[in-house]
């Protein structure tokens, strides 16, 4: 049986999926693999990529925290923000990355460090996962790794 798979932040539902085969999620502690019938699940989540397969092929997102809460049939992730690869605007989070590599050579007295430094880890995983997205509108074949 497949999963029933939502991907949601506080402001929309980003992505739904009634017949996923597996979720991919960034859990703080590492990746987590979740195919159907996976036991009751409640685990938070660090800036990462999530990765849906639908009949075979992968789609990817970016998200920055949250949670994701599964059950032998669901899997919903509640993120902080989520955007699909293809969706991501790079130019957009080199620019943010750039901003957070200045703040975090600065003086450290003027620097929010942990902010600083998540900011980075944002910025970095939607560079990274916009990759992911390149030759392919919505979905990049899946990779064995
Ligand atoms: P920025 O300084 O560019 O706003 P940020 O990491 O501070 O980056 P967030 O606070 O994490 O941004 O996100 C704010 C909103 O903007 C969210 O809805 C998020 O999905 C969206 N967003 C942020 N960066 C990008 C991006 N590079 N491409 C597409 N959407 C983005």
């Amino acid at each position: 049986m497949p999963l029933e798979v939502d991907v949601t932040t506080p402001e929309r539902l980003v992505l739904s999926a009634k017949d996923a085969e597996m979720v991919i999620v960034p859990g703080v502690l590492g990746e987590m693999g979740i195919l159907p019938n996976h036991t009751h699940l409640l685990s938070p989540l660090k800036a990462g990529k999530v990765a849906v397969t639908v009949k075979g092929e992968e789609r990817h997102l970016a998200v920055s925290g949250g949670f994701v809460e599964a059950s032998p049939e669901r899997v919903h992730i509640l993120a902080e923000t989520a955007e699909p690869a293809e969706k991501i605007d790079s130019e957009r989070a080199e620019r943010a990355k750039e901003r957070a590599e200045q703040r975090l050579a600065g003086p450290p007295e003027e620097v929010n460090i942990a902010r600083a430094q998540a900011a980075l880890a944002r910025a970095v995983n939607r560079l990274a996962v916009a990759e992911l997205a390149s030759g392919s509108p919505h979905a990049s074949p899946r990779r064995n790794v």
